[in-house]
């Protein structure tokens, strides 16, 4: 029988109770291997409330206590990092190095939030005015919505609630409802960790419950990463009833390769962010834009052989270098997308559309997908494909490809190749994108930086963990005190002189 998986609300493991359930399936072959229940607005708002009465006792807790819990998590996911690896391969389909990756960039997270404390020191200005002391302080904002993707099941959710519960905040998270059972996982871990109940919460569903954590009034804030279609709406939606929003949105990020570029390094690059993790990254670089045709050609040469050689596999073989993709849909959808390139007139130079593997026929597979002579009204130029596709775009000059990157709708990351300081110089600064690789093919900011791109890749004004996920987790306060008796020599104070000791 198929198991059914659970909500983890208020420090326990709860059975659904809408009698909806979504199906989770192994990508490798197709089979269903849970259900997931997706959460009724009113058990939704049954997590709230969970949610909203841990906040007083947590965000009254000194700083320093919150953090202890965070270390004892840190240790517990360091410990089960090959069972949650597991978890996470067997429902996202990516290999176990990857998931082990992942779960790596998370733990880091926690490590900043463990030092948290530190950056929630105020400032202080003594006698602004006659008498007049002043001092900020950092309060938790109150209650968090995360809404997350199912790329990383682990990792994008680590970017958010440690921060938010380190800053003070009680957390209701909602992970993409195709596999969700890490987080649900972690958060058990967190509880063993010491975690009071309620201070972090999954609830599992679908837009029926992401649209009552958009609407409810005691949701204060909403961290939202996906696709930009649905972060739009849950910024536009979740800002109408005045919520502070970040949703970090869709990519189609871009590495520039000039002429002077170590082309075996670039080549090793792309194959690493063009095809790893099957291309379902938000870093992954889709597009490579080459400048000048020797550049082109000398590319396209050293990548073929490697993309036609990729091996593609599912996650319980060790020798699998890439996975397949998380649904039917997903893979209909890509192959879509490189039909359409084909039609519109780009070269296909390797086609991993038609790649069956033994024993997994019925598994999500796409091979690796490599075009050459892609325009820029092509729409697997425009449109985020989300799959092991990579597009080679010619560009006669420098300019051009700035061009290029700069007037896509999209500004995630993007990269440069070249050994040329004055180049990449210029890129860094004039490139109308969040996150910039320089000889670095996927630039993902360390977690005491913080994350986040520009244009439709980001809605609202915050980046997130690091710092920039430290204010979008508090409140400023700033006090202004008056003691009128002033500072000085014989000032009159409420007791008597003399008898103060
Ligand atoms: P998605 O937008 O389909 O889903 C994201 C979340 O929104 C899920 O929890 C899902 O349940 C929920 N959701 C889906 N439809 C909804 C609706 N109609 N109303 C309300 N909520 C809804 O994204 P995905 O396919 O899971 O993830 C892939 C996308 O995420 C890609 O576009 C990728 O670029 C993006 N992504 C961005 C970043 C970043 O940092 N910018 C990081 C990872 C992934």
């Amino acid at each position: 029988m198929t198991k059914t998986l659970n909500h983890f609300i208020d420090g326990k493991r709860v059975e659904g109770k809408s009698g909806r359930l979504g199906d989770v399936f192994n990508p490798a072959t197709g089979d269903v291997t849970a259900q997931v229940p997706l959460a009724s607005a009113d058990e939704v708002r049954a997590v709230i409330a969970a949610a909203a009465a841990a906040l007083p006792g947590w965000a009254a807790t000194p700083p320093a206590r919150r953090t202890q819990v965070l270390f004892k998590l840190r240790e517990l996911l360091i410990e089960h990092t090959d069972e949650l690896a597991e978890l996470l391969s067997s429902e996202h389909g990516k290999t176990l190095p990857d998931a082990r990756g992942e779960l790596g960039r998370g733990i880091e997270v926690v490590e900043f939030a463990c030092g948290i404390p530190q950056a929630l020191k105020g400032e202080y200005s003594e006698n602004v005015g006659s008498n007049v002391d002043s001092y900020t302080i950092r309060q938790p904002v109150g209650v968090v919505a995360g809404i997350t993707p199912f790329n990383f099941p682990a990792m994008v959710p680590m970017w958010m609630y440690p921060v938010a519960i380190a800053c003070g905040n009680t957390f209701v998270l909602k992970p993409s409802e195709r596999d969700p059972s890490v987080a649900i996982r972690i958060a058990e871990l967190a509880s063993e960790a010491g975690l009071p109940d309620g201070v972090l919460n999954v609830v599992n569903g679908d837009k029926e419950a992401v649209d009552v954590l958009l609407t409810d009034e005691r949701i204060d804030a909403i961290s939202f990463v996906g696709s930009t279609q649905i972060g739009e709406y849950i910024y536009k939606t979740g800002c109408a009833h005045g919520k502070r929003v970040q949703a970090l949105c869709g990519a189609k990020n871009h590495m520039i390769v000039l002429p002077d570029a170590d082309m075996d390094q670039a080549t090793d690059a792309l194959m690493g962010a063009g095809y790893g993790s099957a291309g379902e990254r938000c870093m992954a670089i889709s597009v490579a834009v080459c400048v000048g045709d020797e550049t082109a050609d000398t590319l396209i040469g050293k990548l073929a052989p490697q993309v036609q050689a990729l091996k593609v596999g599912p996650y319980t073989d060790e020798e699998s270098e890439m996975g397949p993709v998380i649904s039917r849909d997903s893979q209909d959808r890509i192959k879509d997308y490189v039909d359409a390139g084909v039609a519109a007139g780009a070269e296909l130079v390797v086609d991993g559309r038609d790649i069956s593997l033994q024993g997994y026929e019925n598994g999500y597979f796409v091979g690796g997908c490599l075009f050459d002579k892609v325009t820029p009204d092509m729409s697997i130029y425009t449109d985020e494909i989300f799959g092991p596709v990579l597009c080679v775009v010619r560009a006669g000059d420098y300019d051009t490809a700035l061009g290029l990157v700069n007037d896509h709708e999209y500004g995630n990351g993007a990269a440069i190749f070249t050994r040329d300081g004055d180049a990449a110089r210029d890129f860094a600064s004039r490139a109308k994108i969040g996150m910039i690789g320089i000889n670095v093919p996927i630039p993902v900011p360390v977690a005491y930086h913080s994350f986040g791109g520009w244009k439709r890749s980001l809605f609202g004004d915050h980046h997130i963990h690091g710092m920039e996920g430290v204010r979008f987790y508090t409140r400023l306060k700033t006090m202004t005190t008056r003691w009128p008796s002033g500072i000085r020599e014989g000032a009159e104070f409420n007791f008597k002189r003399g008898s103060d000791h």
